[in-house]
């Protein structure tokens, strides 16, 4: 009996393709190739172990269901998997062998593009990150091993996305797990493209990212709207998951909010693992900080760390920036690092975000310290002159100091309207071109606020 292997898996093929969407029949189906039939066997062969135990997991049934249709008898199906393309590319290159027929050296792993100063040690863990830098171990450990591919790191600007996915890279470098790291940013991999095309060399593009063990992409929402480039990278993308090999992505949102993302690259995200990174909290802040002092070896006061982390709230980038601003600001004034130095810093660091850490209630306590009335006084109904005057200022300060708007300023001030705050405002600023006691009173509550807030 002819006992054609090729015949026979067309037949299941054809029978799998009606049944299956496109792209899992692409992905799943299409990389198996028959290698052998004999009378109860057909033996397939799987790009890798990953690839097996995927349609093993998934579509085990199918396969046997579907041969079994086929072949009306009882033949079973048999995988071999392909030895890592590792190994067979250098066997290929020995085989190719200089004449001289002395072994050929392993070609040196292609530059990686990896900032080796982000690892593992130096990312402080935070409840905010605690999630996402678990996953990234796990990925890092065994790059291509774990169900969290593609690994999809989200978090905003400045919160250690490059940081973490790095750190992946060095470390499965360091350690083994991949030999060939990739780090690129969606901008340098559609410049590549589009270059690429332009001086038809689109394989070698092709073959530049499909060659690794690891890839790591940057800040997939610039792919958003660019079409070819996102075809180009589902398909580097596929052939990589295909081969068991690992992929990173970060994003500067949640992949379902990258619009103009074409639906099937999401669906791909989402079968990995989408882990997010959240604005760290104030303990972790001033652990960052001091992580980064010692780092750098900053003789520094925690009180200054803490003023810093307190201050500067959404961004390990800023944070970050205040220290080795300050340590500037210290050696080129020859100065030590004191409080007010790192007001000073800091002011430049957020500029008018400082503002919002001051409070409505802060203002008018302070204000009425200083200006000797009472703080229920402020926000009661005296029509005292001082008492007047008090409130204007507290209102005044109220809308130079904080972020609230006019009517929730008068809110604060007896349920008072928006336009008795604009009255105030104008009011304590022509007074205070002319009254110079308003003015040193003026100044030392801004003094004391600011005190207030170390
Ligand atoms: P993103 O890519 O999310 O915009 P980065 O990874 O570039 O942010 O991080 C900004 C800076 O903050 C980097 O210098 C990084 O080392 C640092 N950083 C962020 N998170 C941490 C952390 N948890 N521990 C230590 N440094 C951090
Ligand atoms: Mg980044």
């Amino acid at each position: 009996m002819e006992q054609n292997p090729d015949s026979l898996w067309q037949n299941c093929l054809d029978v799998i393709k009606a049944r299956v969407p496109d792209q899992t029949y692409e992905t799943w189906f299409k990389p198996i190739k028959p290698i052998d039939y004999d009378e109860d066997k057909l033996t397939v062969q799987v790009p890798s172990q990953f690839f097996y135990e995927w349609i093993e997991n998934h579509y085990k049934d199918l396969l046997n269901t579907t041969l079994e249709k086929i072949s009306g008898n009882g033949v079973r199906l048999v995988y071999s998997v392909v030895v890592s393309d590792e190994d067979m590319s250098d066997g290929s290159a020995q085989a190719a062998g200089q004449d001289s027929g002395r072994p050929v050296r392993q070609t040196p792993p292609a530059q990686s593009y990896l900032n080796e100063r982000y690892t593992f040690q130096n990312f402080v863990e935070g409840d905010n990150n605690q999630f996402a830098r678990a996953a990234a171990l796990a990925v890092a450990e065994t790059p291509g091993g774990t169900s969290f591919n593609p690994l999809v790191l989200y978090g905003g600007v400045g919160l250690g996305k490059t940081h973490l996915a790095q750190a992946i890279g060095n470390k499965s470098l360091e350690e083994g797990g991949a030999r060939r790291v990739l780090y690129t940013s969606s901008e340098k991999f559609t410049l590549e493209f589009i270059n690429s095309i332009k001086n038809n060399k689109t394989a070698e593009f092709s073959e530049q990212y499909r060659n690794v063990d690891l890839l790591i992409v940057d800040d997939i929402q610039f792919f958003q709207k660019k079409e070819s480039t996102q075809e180009q990278f589902f398909h580097t993308f596929n052939a990589l998951y295909q081969a068991g090999k690992q992929v990173v992505l970060t994003s500067d949102r949640p992949p379902k909010e990258l619009s103009g993302m074409e639906e099937r690259l999401l669906s791909r995200f989402h079968a990995g693992l989408i882990a997010d990174i959240q604005p760290p909290d104030l303990e972790t802040r001033i652990a960052i900080l001091q992580h980064k002092a010692q780092e750098d070896n900053i003789e520094i006061s925690y009180e200054i760390l803490e003023f810093l982390a307190a201050n500067i709230t959404s961004n390990v980038r800023e944070l970050e920036g205040s220290l080795i601003r300050l340590l500037a600001f210290s050696s080129l004034s020859n100065t030590d690092i004191t409080i007010d130095l790192a007001k000073k810093v800091l002011k430049e660091v957020v500029g008018k975000n400082f503002k919002s850490a001051v409070s409505i209630q802060d203002i008018q306590s302070i204000t009425g310290d200083v200006m000797d009335v009472s703080e229920s006084d402020i926000f009661g109904k005296g029509r005292k002159m001082e008492v007047a005057l008090a409130r204007q200022v507290a209102m005044y300060l109220s809308r130079e100091l904080t972020n609230s708007s006019l009517k929730t300023i008068g809110l604060h001030f007896g349920g008072r309207d928006h336009s008795t705050v604009v009255h105030a405002c104008k009011v304590i600023e022509e007074k205070r071109e002319k009254d110079e006691t308003l003015r040193s009173q003026l100044k030392s509550i801004r003094h004391k606020i600011e005190m207030s807030q170390l």
